[in-house]
């Protein structure tokens, strides 16, 4: 074979890919659009994920899952399954037929919550776990070697909850386990309900995390050759069972939210994203990082919000997409959005893959939030135009802005305290007020919304424009000022 020197320099050139786009397809998806693999595929996707086992059914026959896995891998794409291990409080799932079960079958058992509400789904009594395992296991048999846990695989009914089973076999293990009198089911009921961050709480937290890391290891020892991975909900963490730090070594999803225009519309939605994946990174490598780039319900997110999303992963370096929406799938016409938007963040990832962001501001998700915090970050902050950097321990310096839970019980974070509230005027405010102290930090000068995320090592800095119109902002770093443009939510590199 002969190679021009030119193309032989080119290829050389180009930075390996590191970003994968993966998308999750229902079985049903492929019903309704048989040519979607070859449409996906030629969009950059290369790995789909196959609805699998649903808590305690096997809706989807493992003989439809194997004929759909052969569908896919004919058209060139690597497939893997998603399993729904333990249900889902409501329909999250959004078929639009409502077939599949909506609940765990009849011989498993509803957990009961803090406020003594029975609930169907994201709670954990035998048999959830062996029949998990055996689900797990019929699933390598097939020749998959790749499966995740849905995000159902928690203890807690969503975002902002302090979770566990309060039922009254669980109150006694607990009971029993940490040695106290009868008179701790109120203790503990009085504490949540205050979100209240005592030695009981914090032992019951424990209790429910080691419920969910045993279930996690059966399935996991169940099929050893499977690289099980756990999909974390937007903010999920200890007090909806699910500690972190368990999960290092496996692949982990990071949780977004923001899965319709109304509320990934808002700057506030687009931030509470970027603060929820970064978060979620402190306990996960770049290459075992994945997405949760959703559209729910699969037509309510615009194809330029959802090409907007995949900025949010380039921010946090989560090299792989997850696209998703339910068994629905989103619109076929957001694939001539999706494509040139993946390939361009592809391109744009490998020239900054592995630089971590720096910057005076600091993102800081502390224990009190974790374990009984509502889930509300102050996450403006990242769209004030100053660089920013994640902490993984309480920050001693800079200016971190804390949560409700994290500002009353972390006594060791920030030497003053100011309050500023969380509106983007009042931190453009801020920015004003403090901007002698940003002399070798680069920074937007406007009273713009607009991240900027710092690259010292990469000699880069990364502007993303959150406003749904060009704009053009002046970037200051120390005597120098230069103007950057960026398309309505466009990501932008500019070289230092
Ligand atoms: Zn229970």
């Amino acid at each position: 074979m002969l190679f021009s020197r030119r193309a032989f320099l080119a290829t050389a050139l180009t930075p390996p890919q590191v970003r994968c786009f993966h998308l999750s397809a229902s079985p049903e998806a492929l019903v309704a659009d048989p040519e979607l693999p070859s449409v996906v595929r030629a969009a950059g996707v290369t790995d789909v994920w196959i609805g699998g086992y649903l808590y305690g059914h096997w809706y989807y026959t493992p003989e439809r899952i194997a004929a759909q896995r052969k569908v896919w891998e004919r058209a060139g794409l690597r497939t893997h399954v998603i399993q729904i291990p333990l249900g889902h409080p409501g329909d999250s799932l959004g078929s639009v037929s409502g077939q599949p079960p909506l609940t765990p079958p009849a011989h498993w058992k509803p957990g009961v919550r803090s406020n003594g509400k029975r609930q169907w789904g994201t709670s954990l009594h035998e048999p959830a776990t062996a029949e998990n395992v055996d689900a797990i296991r019929r699933v390598a048999a097939m020749g998959v070697r790749r499966a995740f846990l849905d995000d159902d695989f928690r203890l807690a009914q969503g975002p902002g909850i302090i979770g566990g089973c309060y039922c009254d076999a669980h109150l006694a293990e607990f009971t029993r386990r940490y040695g106290y009198g009868p008179a701790v089911r109120e203790q503990l009921l009085d504490a949540v309900r205050a979100r209240r961050l005592d030695a009981v709480v914090r032992n019951w937290v424990e209790y429910t995390c080691d419920q969910l890391t045993v279930c996690f290891r059966a399935i996991q020892k169940g099929a050893p050759e499977i690289d099980l991975g756990i999909m974390v909900m937007y903010l999920g963490s200890e007090k909806a069972g699910i500690r972190l730090e368990d999960y290092r070594d496996v692949p982990l999803r990071v949780g977004e939210l923001m899965f319709d225009d109304k509320s990934f519309g808002r700057v506030k939605g687009k931030t509470n994203e970027l603060f929820s994946a970064l978060f979620h990174r402190r306990f996960t490598t770049a290459e075992r990082a994945f997405s949760e780039t959703t559209a729910f319900p699969s037509n309510q997110l615009s194809a330029a919000n959802m090409a907007a999303k995949l900025a949010i992963s380039t921010l946090a370096d989560v090299r792989n997409t997850m696209l998703m929406s339910g068994v629905t799938p989103i619109p076929r016409s957001h694939w001539a959005t999706l494509g040139p938007a993946m390939r361009n963040q592809a391109a744009l990832h490998a020239r900054v893959a592995g630089h971590v962001p720096r910057g005076p501001f600091k993102h800081w998700w502390g224990e009190a939030a974790r374990y009984v915090g509502d889930d509300n970050p102050y996450s403006l902050f990242l769209a004030s135009g100053i660089p920013f950097e994640v902490c993984y321990q309480p920050p001693r310096e800079g200016w971190a802005f804390l949560s409700g839970a994290d500002s009353i019980n972390t006594s060791a974070v920030a030497v003053s305290r100011k309050t500023v509230p969380e509106t983007l005027a009042d931190l453009y405010a801020f920015k004003h007020r403090i901007r002698k102290a940003l002399t070798d930090v680069p920074f937007v000068e406007d009273d713009k919304p607009v991240v900027c995320s710092w690259l010292p090592t990469a000699k880069r800095v990364l502007l993303w424009n959150l406003a749904e119109a060009k704009e053009t902002f002046s970037l200051a770093y120390g005597e120098k000022r230069r103007d950057v443009t960026a398309g309505a939510l466009e990501l932008v590199e500019v070289e230092l």
